[in-house]
């Protein structure tokens, strides 16, 4: 079982601070959502995880059961179980969808134990199945012409594949409609497990009526201001955060 702990994590993106110290710990087994307004930082949460450069850390930690994965480059924190939604947005040309699969999930592996062929196009067609794929998008250039939400179900394609440790699913809602929405949830949902833990950052509640969280956290100006269980997200579904504002002294 994995444990994603982030400390104290200071960010800040051309020398303005936008992360004023978070703090989260994500366990295998475990969904958590992260909800917030606009603009509070909730994506620079997960970009500075996934190790973009723009994004520097100037203080706090991020570890991945103990290990200290602001140390590690971007790819070694796929290598070392991280899933981080956003990481292969762009188009890479001449690879196919398939052929990127199979060396993200032979990547995670040891030299000498790659996935066979067979194995590999057996669990991939069953993903696509569930994710109600056409068949011929597996020999598509990555991302290449995918719409918004062939790219949203390729991204949870990678996911049910790769079976990463952890992964942060940044907006996976945002552009889907409803029979979308619910089918990528059901990838989410089937991914359940111990070995897998999961953050899931929505500004809507929408996505949580399908993928019920263990662990709602609201964040706001740079904090994670409050924490709960599912209620909570219905509360902010029903009655906003100015509550939350007035409770904790927050000034717009
Ligand atoms: P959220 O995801 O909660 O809507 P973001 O993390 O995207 O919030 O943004 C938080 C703040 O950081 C905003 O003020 C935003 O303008 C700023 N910001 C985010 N990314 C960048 C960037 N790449 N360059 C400059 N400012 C950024
Ligand atoms: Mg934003
Ligand atoms: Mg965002």
């Amino acid at each position: 079982q994995s444990t994603l702990t982030v400390k104290d994590l200071h960010v800040s993106i051309d020398g303005k601070e936008i992360l004023k110290g978070v703090n989260l710990e994500i366990k295998g087994g475990e969904f958590h959502a992260v909800m917030g307004p606009n603009g509070t930082g909730k994506s620079t949460l997960s970009s500075a995880i996934m190790g973009h450069p723009k994004y520097e850390v100037t203080q706090g930690t991020i570890t991945l059961d103990g290990e200290d994965v602001l140390e590690m480059e971007v790819d070694e924190r796929a290598r070392a179980g991280l899933f981080l939604g956003m990481q292969y947005p762009s188009e890479i040309t001449g690879v196919t969808n398939a052929e990127f699969l199979r060396s993200a999930v032979n990547a995670r592996r040891e030299e000498g134990d790659e996935i066979s062929l067979m194995k590999f196009i057996r669990q991939m067609d069953s993903n696509m199945d569930i994710l109600e794929m056409d068949q011929d998008m597996a020999q598509r250039y990555l991302n290449e012409g995918f719409s918004g939400g062939e790219k949203k179900r390729n991204e949870i394609l990678q996911l049910m594949t790769i079976k990463p440790k952890i992964a942060i699913l940044d907006e996976i809602d945002s552009g889907l409609d409803i029979d979308a929405l619910k089918v990528v949830s059901q990838g989410i949902n089937q991914m359940r497990d111990e070995n897998f833990g999961c953050l899931i950052i929505t500004h809507y509640q929408r996505l949580l009526d399908y993928i019920t969280p263990d662990h709602v956290h609201v964040m706001m100006q740079g904090r994670v201001v409050k924490s709960g269980g599912p209620e909570l997200a219905h509360r902010l579904e029903a009655e906003g955060y100015d509550w939350i504002k007035q409770e904790l002294g927050i000034e717009d």
